[in-house]
């Protein structure tokens, strides 16, 4: 199952996660043909059939028993009701199944497939939607190497993944990864409404900070050096960026992030 070639992949669910994975898979080269999507909304099938190519259907039996990596891509809330019905078929075919639902537990999900499955645990983050996504990968103790490998390589399709050691590591992830383009958002917010204040347009504060924030995410990204370096070779001495990280750091915004990505890992772990 290494060779991604050789893999037939079944979504069940074909909403915004499962087309965007589905559509960075295609447009990695994955094949077409060796995709079927599973959904009730025929509206929904119908766009991923004709702009993609893949196959559809409305009946997740079905799916499930075409292929060798099941995607469970439905809403958390309905996860058991919909994974439940399809226990006899994943016991026959014994596919792996990897899981995007946020929250929903291993053996949860392992009882209600019949037990005995290889599972991947995967929790991507909305940037997935523009491939840019950063997701935290868990497998239990039933996941081949060839199965994490291709797992990975479904996941590149639309960003980059990281494997945790624990499915504790799962909550680390939504802290550093799954909610942390709303972190990024609410300090762009923060910049644009102080540039308001300074008396730019709303329009153009937005524009400049936004291509900001990609340029320095894209420098982060290239560069060879750590982000604590780039930022220090902004900062000359006695100059303007100095003065705003001073005012930063005396406002206690390490501690204030900290405390932050705490609480949000708290609240994944009492969730879970
Ligand atoms: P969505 O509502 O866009 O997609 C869910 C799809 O499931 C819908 O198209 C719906 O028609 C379909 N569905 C409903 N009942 C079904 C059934 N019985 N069988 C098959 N399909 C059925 O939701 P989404 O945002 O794509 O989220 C899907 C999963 O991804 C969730 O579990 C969520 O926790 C996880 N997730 C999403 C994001 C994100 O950025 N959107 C991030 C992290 C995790």
């Amino acid at each position: 199952m290494s060779k991604a070639d050789s893999v037939t992949l079944a979504f069940i669910g074909a909403g915004n996660m499962a087309g965007s994975i589905i559509g960075g898979l295609v447009q990695t080269g994955w094949p077409a043909e060796q995709i079927i999507a599973a959904e009730p909304s025929n509206t929904k099938l119908d766009v991923l059939a004709e702009t993609l190519g893949i196959r559809t259907t409305n009946n997740n039996e079905d799916a499930v028993a075409a292929a060798d990596i099941v995607v469970l891509a439905v809403k958390p809330q309905i996860m058991k009701s919909v994974v439940e019905p399809l226990a006899a078929s994943f016991q026959e075919h014994k596919p792996l199944i990897v899981s995007v639902a946020a929250g929903i537990p291993e053996n949860s999900l392992n009882q209600w497939a019949g037990g005995n499955m290889a599972i991947v645990r995967c929790m991507p983050n909305t940037p997935s939607l523009v491939q840019l996504g950063a997701s935290g990968l868990y497998a239990n103790a039933l996941v081949s190497d060839e199965q994490k490998s291709v797992t990975e390589q479904i996941m590149d399709a639309v960003g980059i993944s990281k494997w945790v050691e624990s499915e504790a590591g799962i909550d680390d992830v939504i802290a550093l990864a799954g909610s942390a383009p709303a972190y990024f958002f609410l300090m762009m917010e923060a910049m644009i409404e102080a540039g308001e204040k300074m008396g730019v347009s709303k329009e153009a504060a937005s524009e400049l900070v936004i291509q900001t924030a990609l340029g320095a995410a894209t420098m982060a990204k290239e560069s060879d050096v750590d982000v604590a370096e780039l930022k220090r070779r902004v900062m000359s001495p006695g100059g303007t960026t100095e003065q705003a990280i001073f005012s930063f750091e005396d406002s206690g915004i390490r501690t204030m992030v900290d405390k932050a990505m705490n609480a949000c890992r708290n609240r994944a772990e009492e969730m879970a």
